[in-house]
């Protein structure tokens, strides 16, 4: 594992002695980095947040960020305890499900409570001409045998299978340049990080005369321009359902960060 700062654990004892409560934010996410911000300046919490390593430069963030998985559930749960963690946050996207289940496993182990966000999926309404998928292979099949302009709002890691259907156009955006770039003999690839709105998506579409977008539903407005684009424009959106999530989950920050004081509450009527 790699570590930029703050990883070293500190002792339970040290962290009772200064009666501060430690917080492990698992992150990737625009509600990670609001929940830090709105923990980073409390005297009584000692917050790290932790990536996956994904992005080659992650926004910056208010609070130590410790980089790269923890090895499973059982390497989480060792760190939860070795870092005396008092409260575990999952902020991870919708579609993180590994690090989900890795959360609600390790925090049964080290028995630490775990509070859970996911952003609620965005509804389609009048207009909308969604295809929903269960999974990217299924999104391929939808692509058809006929040769599509297809837009792809998907991650790097999600393009490999789009091989098995070269006949299509793809535009493709991520936030990294995709290196190696995926087999595909007719792609555009394009860099650029949210928060990306309607009309500029509008003319995007437009430009690469895209009459297919495939996305999954993450929910949120950073990335919702290209799905109200779309429905202006009439063209349809194959849309990956979201992996079935581990745990019940929260919808916003606010109710996370009630959810955190209740939790920290309880713990100090308890005594610990
Ligand atoms: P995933 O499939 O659920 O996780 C794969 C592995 O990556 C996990 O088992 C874990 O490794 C490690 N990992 C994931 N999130 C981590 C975190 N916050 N801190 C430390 N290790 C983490 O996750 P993914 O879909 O690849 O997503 C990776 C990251 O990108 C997450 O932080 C997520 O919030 C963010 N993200 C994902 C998407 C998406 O569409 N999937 C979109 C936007 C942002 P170990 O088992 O070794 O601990």
């Amino acid at each position: 594992m790699d570590s930029q700062r703050g990883d070293a654990a500190v002792s339970g004892d040290t962290r009772s002695a200064s009666g501060m409560k430690r917080i492990l934010i698992l992150g990737g996410t625009t509600e990670a980095r609001l929940i830090a911000e709105r923990l980073s300046d409390r005297a009584d919490l000692a917050v790290t947040l932790s990536l996956a390593g994904r992005t080659a430069a992650p926004a910056a963030l208010p609070v130590p960020v410790r980089i790269g998985g923890f090895g499973g559930p059982a390497g989480l749960a060792a760190a939860l305890t070795a870092q005396a963690i008092d409260v575990l946050i999952d902020a991870t996207h919708p579609y993180a499900a590994r690090i989900s289940a890795n959360a609600v496993a390790a925090a049964a182990l080290a028995e630490v409570p775990l509070i859970a966000l996911d952003r609620p999926a965005w509804q389609p309404v009048a207009g909308d001409r969604w295809i929903e998928v269960p999974d990217i292979p299924a999104a391929v099949a939808a692509l058809g045998e006929t040769p599509r302009r297809a837009f792809l709002a998907l991650g790097r890691q999600e393009l490999a299978p789009f091989a098995a259907a070269p006949a299509h156009f793809y535009l493709i955006r991520s936030v990294d340049p995709v290196e190696p770039a995926p087999a595909l003999p007719n792609a555009v690839f394009l860099t650029g990080r949210g928060p990306f709105d309607e009309a500029r998506e509008r003319e995007l579409l437009a430009q690469h005369r895209i009459d297919i977008v495939v996305a999954k539903n993450s929910g949120g407005t950073a990335t919702y321009g290209k799905i109200a684009a779309a429905r202006r424009r009439g063209v349809p959106v194959v849309m990956v359902r979201r992996p079935a999530a581990p745990r019940t989950a929260l919808a916003g920050v606010d109710e996370v960060m009630a959810r955190l004081d209740h939790e920290l509450a309880s713990a100090a009527a308890r005594g610990v």
